[in-house]
């Protein structure tokens, strides 16, 4: 090491030269933190190795892919100046985070590239705050301890409720109860409240209960920083949050509100129960200056309140009028479930571990908060179409979507997104907050694992689950249901013509909508079961008009997880079997691993019986749940398919690649015929043939198909599957 090399690593930085736009030339080759990093990173370097291609360096750090159009942009100006990163993290296979932080300057002429590591620093700075720390966290976790002890109360409360018991009774069992309590009706007439409320807001005891508006007033406090509340509340679903409040005297304090609707059985919301806790003196003890304090205890990311603080400066600047600013609101799908079942710890893992995910897809300049719970924000600068963000949408929700290893499981995570964007040079950040949750809830309500832009229809009425259950049931009187028929193309030869039978909504107004836009509430209510048996007699209709077209097409219906445990299921099919006349070796239902979660010996006996009439049995979406290959051999299965997935991921990702290598050996040996689904690319047929997959489904063949579209096309399907044929 030359004295050079050893000052520049004495400073934790490796310099960088650019040699061309796909090579840099590393000045300390030796720095040892780099290589360090690099390794654990999966990207180790050569002994005597001095160049670093550019995309070596951009797949290390995403980061700094987008980093270098502004390095790229000081490195040709004419004058001189210095573009820097700012900080961002990276963790390396053991865990260890770095702090790093990138500048772009020109020496001599010389674009020169230097990231530095602040780690060292970093924790110096952090120790000297590490009693505010201290303390922070332990407020944090008397805060959680009160946050369960108020959300159980608040199930109680409700438990009571809607067993009927009257409101006097439950007005006596909270009377003494240390949190604040009050029960009202939707129009904020109070009907109960205990002591606890009348300490925390000195209110007269004397007072005339019906003139208490705390309801109204809380909205007010707390739309501030919750411009979300009263969708969330309107909408009939549980709220809660912190945010300074007044009391009769005129004195704030922060408070803890948890808000939940009671529902009468035909949906109407005729209570809310709200619980209340002064939270002042944990809150109080908070230093606001310390590192850490505007920062999420799990997440390490900004929380609400730095959120605010941000996009509030962000309105009070006069933004270019060349670029547009988006939010993208993120909310975790039955993020609560798999809390409760792995326990908080495994959720507070699984929230760090999405953050990370999301930080790494963003550009440097864009914010990503943790607003608490599992919602999460991005805000994105710098955008020229709106269609920029659909882009970021995508890339997160695949993010969010790749495998995780919790508990020794893997399982895998959705998200739903809402987008919202302003191109004004002064935005209106509540206006864009509330606009981004309102198309999150939309993307909710739609099926979950999706993204959607905010349109002004949303404000309008919020879409809400009862009706949109109403409006399906409707639709399936009226029959507004179509079965599309998606071609599978055989790669070994000799079997018979098949296709999957997928579902699409004629809608009257909003056009031929897709499942995803439709199933999930459809499960929630139950109206699967008749729904899907609809899709069964259909598919059955439409082998036999096939057949007795001379044309044999083996049909295979997808079938939810209720649809199959359904006690009626199993004479439904036969029902529609034998009226039909469709002969059964023409079906093929198409199950999900979720159908084996619970019960596992009586749906495998189920299996076995609807298999003995002659249907066949897919397992569809292989790979996404919570499958392992071991427990495949239990399953009475006659054919596998890989999800979409991994396909998409065959030419990039080599995991992808063992994966369904893998499963396809495995299913040889276990007598599966493999089928590969959502195959759009020659690569990934070509992978497949080698692989010696049995069938192959997707666009690089056929959409999904109409009815009739499909039999104009079977003859050129025929040929297709014997050309393909090996
Ligand atoms: P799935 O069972 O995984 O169905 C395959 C989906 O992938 C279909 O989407 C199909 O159109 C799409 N696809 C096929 N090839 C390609 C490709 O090459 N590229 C891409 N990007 N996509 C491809 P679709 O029709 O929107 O259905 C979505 C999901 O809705 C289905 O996923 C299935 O889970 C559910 N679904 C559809 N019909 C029914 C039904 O009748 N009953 C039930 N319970 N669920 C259904
Ligand atoms: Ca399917
Ligand atoms: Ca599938």
């Amino acid at each position: 090491m030359n004295i050079l090399e050893g000052i520049i690593e004495e400073l934790n930085v490796i310099a960088l030269t650019k040699k061309s736009n796909e090579q840099f030339e590393m000045i300390n080759p030796g720095c040892s933190w780099f290589k360090q990093l690099c390794e654990g990173l999966g990207y180790p370097l050569e002994n005597n190795q001095t160049n670093l291609d550019t995309s070596d360096l951009c797949s290390l750090f995403p980061f700094i892919e987008n980093f270098l159009i502004d390095a790229n942009a000081t490195w040709e100006a004419s004058e001189a100046s210095t573009a820097c990163s700012g900080i961002w993290t990276e963790v390396d296979h053991l865990g260890i985070e770095f702090q790093l932080e990138a500048k772009a300057l020109l020496i001599h002429d010389q674009a020169v590239l230097l990231i530095e590591n602040k780690s060292p620093n970093y924790d110096q700075v952090h120790s000297i705050y590490q009693k505010a720390r201290d303390i922070a966290l332990l407020n944090e976790k008397l805060i959680s301890e009160l946050n369960q002890r108020q959300r159980q109360l608040q199930n109680d409360i409700e438990r009571h409720l809607l067993r009927d018991k009257s409101i006097q009774q439950v007005a006596e069992s909270i009377q003494g109860h240390t949190s604040a309590v009050m029960i009202c009706q939707p129009n904020g007439e109070v009907e109960v409240l205990n002591k606890a409320l009348v300490d925390i807001y000195k209110l007269d005891s004397n007072i005339d209960l019906q003139r208490i508006s705390l309801l109204d007033q809380w909205l007010e406090e707390a739309e501030r920083a919750y411009p979300e509340l009263k969708r969330v509340i309107e909408s009939g679903s549980y709220w809660e949050g912190e945010f300074e409040s007044q009391n009769s005297l005129g004195s704030k304090h922060w408070v803890r509100l948890t808000i939940g609707p009671i529902r009468k059985p035909d949906g109407i919301i005729s209570h809310y129960v709200c619980v209340a806790n002064d939270i002042s003196e944990l809150r109080g003890t908070e230093t606001t200056n310390a590192p850490g304090a505007g920062y999420d205890v799990t997440t390490h990311l900004p929380n609400r309140k730095h959120f605010w603080a941000h996009i509030n400066d962000l309105a009070e600047t006069e933004l270019s009028s060349d670029y547009g600013i988006g939010l993208l609101y993120i909310d975790l799908d039955y993020f609560k479930r798999i809390n409760d079942d792995l326990g908080h710890q495994a959720g507070d893992f699984l929230l760090s571990s999405i953050a990370t995910r999301i930080s790494r897809c963003v550009k440097y300049h864009d914010f990503v908060a943790h607003l608490g719970g599992d919602e999460f924000i991005v805000v994105v600068q710098y955008i020229e179409q709106t269609e920029q963000l659909e882009i970021v949408a995508e890339r997160l929700l695949a993010a969010i979507h790749q495998p995780m290893f919790v508990n020794n499981q893997s399982l895998m995570m959705t998200a739903s997104i809402g987008i919202s964007s302003s191109f004004e040079p002064h935005i209106d950040p509540k206006e864009l907050l509330k606009q981004a949750d309102l198309a999150m809830y939309a993307a909710k309500e739609l099926g979950k694992g999706q993204s959607r832009f905010y349109d002004p229809s949303m404000k309008k009425h919020i879409p809400h689950k009862l009706q949109r259950e109403r409006e399906l049931l409707d639709a399936l009187e009226r029959q507004e249901f179509v079965l599309y028929l998606q071609p599978q193309i055989s790669l070994s030869g000799k079997e018979s013509l098949r296709a999957e039978a997928l579902i699409r909504w004629q809608h009257p107004k909003h056009g031929l909508l897709p499942p995803a836009d439709f199933i999930a509430i459809a499960e929630e209510s139950g109206l699967i079961v008749p729904l899907g048996n609809w899709v069964i007699r259909q598919a059955c209709e439409m082998g036999v008009r096939l057949l007795n077209d001379g044309k044999q097409v083996s049909i295979a219906a997808n079938i939810s997880a209720k649809q199959l445990k359904h006690p009626d299921f199993f004479n439904k099919l036969t029902a529609s079997l034998n009226e039909t006349g469709m002969p059964a070796n023409l079906l093929e239902l198409e199950i999900t691993e979720s159908s084996f979660l619970e019960d596992l010996a009586s749906v495998i006996c189920l299996i076995k019986k609807i298999r003995s009439l002659g249907v066949t049995i897919a397992l569809d979406d292989f790979g996404t749940g919570f499958s392992s290959l071991n427990y495949l051999r239990q399953l009475p299965v006659d054919f596998l398919k890989i999800d979409r997935s991994f396909i998409k991921e065959l030419h990039v990702d080599h995991e992808s690649q063992a994966i369904t290598s893998s499963v396809i050996t495995l299913a040889r040996v276990l007598n599966i015929d493999v089928i590969a689904e959502g195959v759009e690319t020659n690569e990934q047929l070509e992978f497949l043939k080698r692989s010696e997959v049995n069938f192959v489904q997707g666009f690089i063949f056929y959409r999904p198909l109409t009815f009739e579209a499909l039999q104009q096309s079977y003859a050129t399907i025929k040929k297709l599957n014997d050309e393909n044929s090996l």
